[in-house]
């Protein structure tokens, strides 16, 4: 077996025409998602085809912004692509309704405690992208 110890530089476009209104609506301060007009089922992240029913037409809804810590983790052993940044917490944080959602904690912790009051905010990447993460109410 040979092994190289080269650095790979990783690009990869992600398509956000059917999810564009999310990464819209993210720039101005509200996080939506899909909710099947056919069965009802809410999803995050938002789906253009409902994986319970997989119809195909959709409305967006909004979750507001406020929600409650499940379950959170800081990783000791990071992806490579994540490991020259700063340590990071990952959590799910539960949104009226039952909506779950995994996004990173700000302010990296070990311990936080699940009930704790959060609240999703957008941020912009330094590549010019939008994502969000949890920060404490
Ligand atoms: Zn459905």
């Amino acid at each position: 077996m040979l092994h190289s110890r080269r650095a790979l530089t990783l690009r990869f476009d992600l398509p956000i025409s059917k999810t564009r209104e999310f990464w819209d609506s993210l720039r101005d301060g509200k996080f939506v998602t899909t909710k099947c007009t056919e069965c009802g089922n809410v999803c995050f992240p938002p789906q253009s085809d409902c994986p319970k029913c997989m119809g195909s037409e959709h409305e967006w809804v909004d979750l507001g912004r406020e929600a409650t810590l499940v379950t959170s983790t800081l990783p000791s052993v990071r992806p490579p692509s994540f490991s020259s940044g700063d340590p990071y917490t990952i959590a799910i944080g539960e949104f009226p309704g039952g909506v779950k959602v995994l996004a990173w904690l700000e302010g990296a912790e070990r311990g936080a405690k699940p009930g704790t009051k959060l609240r999703i905010e957008a941020r912009v990447s330094s590549e010019g992208n939008p994502f969000y993460v949890f920060v404490r109410a």
